[in-house]
């Protein structure tokens, strides 16, 4: 018989050990949210795999990526942060609960954070394996191209990022020579960076050709290509090679419920929020358009703080905003609409008439949108009559003082 699993309630659960899911988790247990945050392999994520980070702002010293992110791990746990070493195997994010399945837990959450990143797409040529990140394959020329200044390095692929990388690279390589599985003069990029390619004296195009095997004494040093025509294999030595054919975003356990790009990014706007309520996503998982630590840390930011900021309007929607104990008053107004803003006038007779007798709350708009959105409220002023915590009235701009008061005699009655 499968065993139970064991339940736990989380604020606040990120899924996700990279620099984004770590950042998120810090900015959530820095508000007093109790964090849960599940990593399948190393926390720390594809950053741990770099050898150097330069570019990363106030590591001038340019340390490993996992020096990087052992600090962002070491600041997570002094924040309370819990960790789990384990894969998320399935996900329900609609609803109040939000509940995370490993193999042996359930996790419910208040707010779940999206951070799997995602891998880039290799080859499958022999011997791949022993030469990946650090010992000679690499996957991002903003990260590696000053360590191969004056080298000779190989390029894979002939799509917008692998032409327009290779262009980056002959700033620093001596040599870039590029494999292209199409004929002669056939390109998967834009015609501009194909003509700016083509013309570059640094790069070098070996046609109609993919890589049949990966060589060198512990490090990389040549790459074997294979005609795709004629079978010929064709040896070129070179100190590097950067795989440019494709990155694949870590979102197939999401795909049913989040709204994805064709290519499987989360769709988020800037408040990292997705497609459903509570549920944000960051980092190299989302559609954007630079995939690098420091905005993969500003994304887990943004992704923390909107998850404190749910959970506390959340909590107010249900306990102050649709209390039960009363007939209520919501009036939804813009503090820089000046009608709205002299209704207020109104709104304190209406208290002031029936004594205690309902409970009144004013949401201003200009300020925060949470309230207005939750109650699905578009055009301001606003007032909402409830009763016994839910909608029993609803009035959209062309209100007076004596139909909010009928409405409210009629609830209390
Ligand atoms: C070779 C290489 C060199 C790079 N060099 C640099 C550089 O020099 N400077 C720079 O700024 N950027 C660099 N980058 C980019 C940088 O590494 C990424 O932008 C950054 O790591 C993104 O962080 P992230 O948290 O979004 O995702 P990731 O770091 O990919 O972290 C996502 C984490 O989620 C985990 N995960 C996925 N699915 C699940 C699941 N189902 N359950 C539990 N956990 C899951 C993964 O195991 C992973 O640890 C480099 C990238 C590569 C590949």
């Amino acid at each position: 018989m499968p065993r139970e699993k064991r339940v736990e309630n989380y604020d606040v659960v990120v899924i996700g050990g990279g620099a984004a899911g770590l950042t998120a988790a810090i900015y959530s247990a820095r508000a007093r949210l109790d964090t849960l945050l599940i990593e399948k392999a190393l926390v720390g994520g594809l950053a741990t795999y770099t050898n150097e980070i330069e570019n990363y702002p106030g590591f001038p010293d340019s340390p490993k990526g996992e020096d990087i992110t052992n600090l962002m791990k070491k600041q997570a746990v002094k924040m309370g942060v819990k960790f789990k070493l384990t894969d998320v195997k399935s996900v329900e994010l609609e609803g109040e609960d939000k509940i995370v399945e490993t193999f042996r837990n359930k996790f419910i959450a208040k707010s779940v954070i999206l951070a799997s990143g995602g891998r880039p797409r290799v080859t499958k040529a022999k011997n791949e394996e022993n030469y990946l990140f650090d010992k000679g394959i690499s996957f991002c020329a903003t990260c590696d191209a000053a360590a191969n200044t004056g080298k000779d390095v190989v390029v894979i692929g002939s799509g917008d990022a692998a032409i327009e990388e290779g262009m980056f690279l002959t700033k620093f390589a001596n040599k870039v020579i590029v494999s292209v599985m199409h004929d002669e003069g056939i390109m998967d990029c834009n015609e501009i960076a194909k003509e700016a390619a083509l013309q570059n004296p640094k790069m070098e195009f070996v046609w109609n050709t993919v890589v049949d095997s990966f060589e060198g004494e512990g490090h990389l040093d040549t790459v074997v290509l294979k005609n795709l025509k004629t079978e010929e294999l064709i040896p070129i030595k070179c100190d590097n090679c950067f795989e440019f054919i494709g990155y694949i975003p870590n979102t197939e356990i999401f795909k049913d419920q989040i709204n994805l790009t064709k290519q499987g990014y989360i769709l988020t706007n800037e408040k990292m929020e997705t497609n459903i309520e509570g549920v944000f996503a960051c980092g190299d998982v989302r559609e954007k358009w630079l995939k690098q630590v420091a905005t993969a840390v500003g994304d887990g930011a943004i992704a923390g703080f909107a998850a404190e900021k749910f959970i506390a309007e959340h909590e107010t929607f249900n306990t102050v905003i649709m209390q039960k104990e009363k007939p209520g008053l919501i009036y939804i107004y813009n503090a820089i609409d000046t009608p709205s803003r002299e209704f207020l006038a109104h709104v304190e007779k209406i208290e002031q008439f029936f004594e205690g007798k309902i409970v009144v709350n004013r949401v201003d708009v200009y300020k925060s949108k949470g309230i207005s959105d939750r109650l699905n409220i578009k055009k301001f002023p606003a007032a909402i009559i409830t009763k016994d915590g839910s909608i029993y009235e609803q009035h959209i701009q062309d209100f007076t003082e004596e139909t909010i008061v009928q409405a409210l005699n009629n609830a209390l009655n």
